[in-house]
């Protein structure tokens, strides 16, 4: 019996008890509201078991539940938007279905084909659809999941798993404007190592530098080459993109090491649409460093689901900290961010098909 050719066959139990009214909407932490309901499927015997949706709640896991051990976790971040008509949207869930499904064949996980992963969420965010709001800058954050679940401590790839999903209703992530400190020691991913992969582990690795620098007053880092130290990766978890005499530039994501965003992608593209020149190559460090001091590099920015546009505003390197220019001053990054915001809230006409509809 494989479950998943027949996603109407998802088993529901809804909760008996929404908290839906317990939430204080005009202040709502990033990540740690939860939506009712959450859908678990479980992976063994080499298939895919009956998904279901029930109550968002605990999980009850083994302590040798190897995942937890050697690092078999893979997850995915996407965000469902509202209309001021009711209409519901995940923007582009294709290529996150695809994303994780690359992430997952990296960490020798099973995989879950592409259209049932976004079937499946659709099928969640349809569920808990009251719990977005039309507010500006709020949607409902997609938490997608999947971990080796054998209990069994050896390293070799797990022969269960459990995929999960869960919704947090969100606001904006950053309240101010970003501060990065270009990081020239650690790293957060080598060629041939999985940068690529939106793995656990990268993240629990990433802390302690990133530590360091809030210490210093950053508030993330922007990573360099695991070999030189020379050349602009990313930052935290958003991939970065720079105005350089008029034109988007970003690090090419040729190497293994960047994550492929669909923010980004998303960015690039429409940038592209309204005629503007885009770059993907190699940017260096001191590019970045000669252009903001020659005023060359007019706006610095991030680009991730759960930031969407984060206006990057002081750039630091070695001892010294370099001032951009003020948030206003960024007609790009304004444009575009306005641009995606209105097309996710179904204000202006979706023109290459971008909105999916729950
Ligand atoms: C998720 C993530 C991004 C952004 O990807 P989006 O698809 O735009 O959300 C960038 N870098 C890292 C390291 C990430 O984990």
């Amino acid at each position: 019996m494989n479950i998943l050719n027949d996603t109407k066959s998802i088993n529901v139990t809804l909760t008996k008890q929404s908290h839906i009214n317990d939430v204080d909407w005009n202040n709502i932490p990033f990540g740690r509201v939860f939506s009712d309901h959450m859908l678990v499927m479980d992976y063994a015997d080499g298939e895919w078991k009956q998904p279901e949706i029930i109550p968002f709640g605990d999980l009850l896991l083994n302590p040798a539940t190897s995942a937890i051990h050697y690092g078999q976790s893979v997850f995915e971040g996407m965000k469902a938007t509202k209309a001021e008509n009711g209409d519901v949207f995940l923007f582009r869930p294709e290529m996150n279905a695809k994303r994780f499904r690359e992430s997952c064949e990296r960490m020798c996980m099973a995989t879950i084909p592409d259209d049932i992963f976004v079937e499946l969420i659709r099928k969640l965010v349809d569920i808990d659809r009251d719990w977005i709001s039309t507010k500006e800058d709020y949607s409902l954050y997609i938490r997608p999941f999947m971990f080796a679940t054998d209990d069994f401590i050896g390293v070799k790839p797990s022969e269960t798993y459990k995929f999960v999903i869960f919704t947090c209703p969100v606001g904006t992530y950053y309240t101010e404007p970003v501060s990065v400190k270009i990081e020239e020691f650690y790293t957060r991913a080598a060629a041939g190592g999985a940068g690529i992969a939106k793995t656990a582990g990268n993240y629990g690795a990433a802390l302690y530098p990133a530590k360091l620098g809030q210490m210093n007053g950053f508030h993330q880092l922007v990573w360099t080459d695991a070999k030189e130290h020379k050349y602009i990766e990313e930052s935290g978890t958003m991939n970065i993109l720079f105005v350089i005499n008029g034109v988007l530039v970003t690090p090419s994501e040729e190497s293994d090491t960047i994550l492929r965003g669909t923010t980004k992608r998303a960015v690039i593209e429409v940038a592209k649409s309204w005629g503007m020149k885009v770059e993907e190559r190699q940017v260096s460090v001191n590019e970045v460093i000669s252009g903001i001091k020659d005023g060359s590099i007019s706006e610095v920015f991030g680009a991730g689901t759960a930031a969407t546009i984060a206006h990057i505003v002081k750039v630091g390197f070695r001892d010294e900290i370099l001032e951009l220019s003020p948030v206003e001053k960024r007609p790009f990054a304004n444009k575009v961010k306005k641009y995606l915001d209105d097309l996710k809230a179904g204000k202006i006409e979706d023109i290459n098909g971008w909105c999916l509809k729950v």
